[in-house]
């Protein structure tokens, strides 16, 4: 089965905890702290794989889950890090946002790429000493992992796509010219799979070419089989609109043009501008009367296509269409790659991203960093409480404070956690 969409769930591991421990040894009456530093979370990341042609997988498997970090050990034995986890794609895989529905990346090289970083680990209790403080009984907790909603979508990479109403000889034009071998039939939707194949037209001369289930008439609102495929031609450079000059199924080949560009249309503006040829294809068909080749190449010159006939049955013209196209497209700008338009929130919020409101009778600090503060802080302890006030000192929160006017005992929310304000 071919699948092209999927939703999915990708969550990156959580950082292991810091350790709190002291060094111990015969004879020696109190060590210093000796608390490892817990491993880094795994991260979610996702790499290209050319095995595969189909987001199939994505739909049996909806969770996808990067290791956790170690937790710290005594004797300054730092945990283990997170194991990341690698999901395989298809070349040409869009990552987009589930809620906002925008680009995250185009996986269509072969940089992985991490979606969800795997959390910091906590930091043992070895970093917080002094030598004020020399046995500090806090560390840090991990930094949690990041989820992420996911929609993968596949819109294959291809030069060329291949148009054209069903039984038109699309497949059969893509199986002559290339090592891909579509089914090919005579009756409408034999494709039923999009197919790529690579056209060599000479030594270091060779292009994609793609063959998408036939479009139909209103596909692009949905009717027709046509329309979930048109996104697999929509990053091509150059489509080649193949008609049935003979008019065999009773058909007037001019009539189809039109419907296949306004299908075009309806799906996006973009792809109905992209650059044609017109292929002319079954001549084979049309005996002594040239009259439909002719009046299908004035159709063209009035539209400023290019124009080619051929005829798949016998071979003629083939060759030619295949120079034709691989001579437009050294004219033509490159496969379209998408512009990343999210950055998942974890990388927009700046490190030292803070916020002091007033809310009715209360100072609301707020933001990431100070989320990330109050997460490795423990209040029940002393030092660990002086660690939180230093960095909250030096970030320059109490100097907001004061100048919005907090007084002694009004209350301050840091996080999620409530204070009266003393001087
Ligand atoms: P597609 O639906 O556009 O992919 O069309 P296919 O490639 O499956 O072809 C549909 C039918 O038309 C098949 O029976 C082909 O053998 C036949 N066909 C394709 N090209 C030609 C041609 O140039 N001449 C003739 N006579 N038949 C053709
Ligand atoms: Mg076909």
């Amino acid at each position: 089965m071919f699948i092209d969409v999927a939703k999915i769930k990708i969550v990156s591991g959580k950082g292991g905890d810091g350790k709190v421990s002291f060094h111990r040894e015969k004879y020696v009456a109190s060590g210093g702290p000796d608390g490892g530093d817990g491993g880094r979370g795994g991260s979610v990341i996702f790499q290209v794989d050319d095995n595969l042609s189909t987001l199939l997988d994505f739909r049996y498997k909806k969770k996808y889950v990067a290791a956790t970090g170690e937790n710290g050990g005594g004797k300054r034995c730092k945990g283990k890090d997170g194991e990341s986890l690698v999901i395989r794609v298809p070349r040409g895989t869009l990552l987009r946002d589930q809620k906002t529905g925008q680009v995250i990346c185009d996986l269509s090289d072969d940089e992985p790429y991490v979606a969800a970083k795997g959390g910091n680990g906590g930091w043992g209790n070895t970093h917080f000493s002094t030598p004020t403080r020399q046995a500090p009984r806090f560390a840090k907790p991990g930094q949690p992992g990041v989820e992420l909603d996911v929609i993968l979508e596949l819109k294959l990479l291809a030069d060329v796509g291949l148009i054209g109403f069903p039984n038109v000889g699309k497949s059969t034009l893509l199986s002559m010219v290339s090592a891909a071998r579509p089914k090919i039939a005579n009756y409408h939707f034999t494709t039923l799979v999009p197919n790529l194949g690579v056209v060599s037209v000479g030594e270091e001369q060779s292009f994609v070419m793609a063959d998408i289930p036939g479009i139909i008439e209103g596909a692009a609102e949905g009717a027709g089989l046509g329309h979930d495929f048109l996104r697999h031609i929509d990053r091509c450079r150059l489509l080649l609109h193949v008609v049935d000059v003979a008019g065999s199924e009773g058909r007037d080949p001019l009539d189809d043009i039109e419907k296949i560009n306004q299908e075009l249309a309806g799906y996006s503006e973009f792809l109905a501008a992209r650059p044609q040829i017109l292929v002319a294809n079954k001549v084979d068909l049309l005996g002594e009367d040239r009259a439909p080749v002719d009046r299908l190449r004035a159709y063209a010159e009035e539209h400023g296509l290019k124009f080619a006939e051929m005829s798949a049955a016998t071979s003629q013209g083939v060759t030619e269409l295949m120079r034709l196209t691989w001579d437009e497209l050294r004219e033509l700008p490159p496969v379209f790659r998408y512009e990343p338009e999210f950055v998942p929130e974890e990388e927009t919020v700046s490190e030292r991203d803070w916020t002091v409101e007033q809310v009715e009778d209360y100072y609301v600090v707020s933001g990431a960093w100070v989320d990330k503060i109050m997460a490795s802080v423990n209040t029940d302890d002393y030092e660990s409480r002086q660690y939180m006030d230093r960095m909250l000192k030096n970030a320059g929160v109490y100097e907001k404070l004061e100048a919005m006017g907090v007084k002694e005992g009004d209350f301050v929310v840091i996080g999620d956690m409530e204070f009266e304000y003393v001087y």
